[in-house]
């Protein structure tokens, strides 16, 4: 075997400690496999208010991050990934980290993120380099940690321990670049003449994303499909042309699914457990969340949504289909919080629609397991999705995605077409035009499928067989690091 190799995760979310959607899912199931692998992984997190508190003992000293108009002091601390012997350590700051979220209140963001994230990507190095562990790479996720590859390459590029460390830079979704305004630039310790075109300066805004892909030494996303939309107009949500720039040293690998925590064979939430061989469970958690609902218990197809409640989710797509629907041929559950207007507007179609559609505004994750169980459709309408996680459970847990064919959901959902169903390969529905037309044409295909049981169960098996476990993607990921280390 190669040399095993020291990676530093340095990441915002991280599952179950905190989470906003799938970053935090892929921070801890990527870890926990590089670390299977044999590789030294550390992650690095804020630590967060709603974080459990530490024993004196856990505390490593002090962190400092010079951000322009001030030096900002941290205290670095360190325990362990829940469940694991994976060295977590925390950047602690009272008045940058206590508070009740990680990024905002509702639907809006905490107005000093940009210094908040600086302070968290800097104080990291600082601390890190304090505690005298040196990784042959620092891994990077989204515009929270985007500060750290620029960092690399400035301020810490003639550091004595930081010298020569490479980074590699992940993009979860690039609509969330970290883009703020020109007068942020003053509390972000970087100096203005990184505030030109060819770094941090997007349209007279700072973008500490843009920042990132400039700097850092290779690039990833979480699909291959992704990492050509990103480099399209259509896609690229303005950055297109510097990813293109980039595209010798961007790549597409796909995220995977933890199945200790996703199997319905071993799941602790869901009411009867089950697999492949015997659905029995499955048909028992479909009535005993209608139950709990209060949804009539009728043999009609469960529809499930688990999903952040904003436009990229097309979740206002939804909602027009299930008013195209005839009344009582199908149920709805929806599971998630987000966009005020969305879930106001959802609320409205569960009185529309009372004996249908159930509406939880909730971020719960064992009801999420719950309905993964109970339903025989999922819907993921996205207008974009970088991988996406939900289908992969979807496929474990027997229910069959619909999709929206952009991204990963692309490169993992087969269509029941005439050709797929042929070779054997349909494992879901998937249609291209972002319209309530095309999905409801799809619901009432679904419909039909799930009245035809035969033709349903071999859908469904196909999906429930597919193996998208972490092994082959962390291979890739410990392929771009020694890449990473090479360029360096
Ligand atoms: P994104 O990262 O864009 O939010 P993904 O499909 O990649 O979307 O990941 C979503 C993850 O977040 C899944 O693990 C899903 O189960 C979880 N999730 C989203 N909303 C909720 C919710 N309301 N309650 C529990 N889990 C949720």
């Amino acid at each position: 075997m190669e040399d095993s190799l020291k990676i530093l995760f340095a990441t915002a979310e991280v599952a179950p400690l905190i989470s906003t959607g799938g970053l935090a899912d892929v921070a801890a199931a990527l870890p926990k496999a590089l670390h299977h692998a044999g590789h030294d992984v550390r992650l690095i997190l804020p630590f967060y208010q709603n974080l459990p508190r530490l024993p004196e003992s856990c505390r490593r000293g002090m962190c400092l991050a010079h951000l322009g108009t001030h030096t900002a002091y941290g205290c670095l601390w360190e325990t362990t990934l829940p469940d694991t012997d994976i060295p977590l350590y925390l950047v602690e700051h009272e008045n940058y980290f206590g508070r009740p979220a990680p990024y905002g209140d509702g639907n809006h963001e905490y107005e000093d993120n940009a210094e908040r994230f600086c302070f968290f990507s800097h104080a990291a190095l600082d601390g890190i380099a304090g505690i005298g562990w040196r990784p042959d790479v620092v891994h990077c996720h989204d515009w929270p940690t985007a500060p750290i590859p620029l960092s690399l390459k400035s301020t810490f590029a003639h550091h004595p321990f930081w010298e020569g460390v490479p980074s590699l830079y992940t993009i979860h979704n690039l609509a969330y670049q970290g883009r703020y305004g020109a007068e942020k630039m003053a509390n972000t310790g970087f100096g203005p003449e990184l505030f030109s075109p060819q770094c941090l300066e997007y349209h007279g805004d700072m973008n500490l994303m843009k920042g990132a892909i400039v700097s850092a030494d290779q690039i990833s996303t979480v699909s291959p499909r992704y990492a050509r939309e990103i480099q399209t107009l259509g896609y690229g949500e303005g950055l297109d042309g510097i990813l293109r720039n980039r595209r010798d040293d961007l790549r597409g690998i796909l995220n995977g699914a933890d199945y200790t925590l996703w199997n319905p064979a071993t799941d602790p939430h869901i009411p009867a457990n089950y697999d492949r061989e015997d659905l029995a469970g499955k048909a028992t958690c479909k009535r005993a969340f209608q139950k709990k609902l209060g949804l009539p218990k009728a043999d009609v197809p469960l529809f499930g949504i688990v999903s952040r409640l904003v436009w990229q989710k097309g979740i206002d797509l939804v909602m027009e289909s299930v008013l195209k629907l005839p009344e009582g041929v199908a149920q709805i559950v929806v599971l998630g919080t987000g966009d005020r207007d969305i879930e106001k507007a959802l609320k409205h179609l569960e009185t529309q629609r009372p004996k249908d559609v159930r509406v939880l505004l909730d971020f719960n994750v064992p009801v999420a397991h719950q309905l993964q169980a109970a339903c025989d459709f999922f819907l993921m309408p996205s207008r974009y999705e970088p991988c996406g996680l939900s289908q992969f459970y979807s496929f474990a847990y027997g229910s069959i995605p619909i999709v929206r064919r952009s991204g990963g959901l692309a490169d993992t959902v087969a269509d029941c077409n005439p050709v797929n169903l042929k070779r054997g390969l349909a494992n879901g529905l998937s249609f291209v035009p972002l319209t309530s037309y095309s999905l409801s044409r799809r619901m009432l295909q679904a419909v039909a499928l799930y009245d035809d049981k035969p033709a349903f169960e071999r859908v469904q098996a196909t999906g429930m067989a597919l193996d998208f476990s972490w092994g082959r993607s962390c291979d890739a990921y410990i392929k771009l690091y020694r890449e990473c280390t090479k360029v360096a």
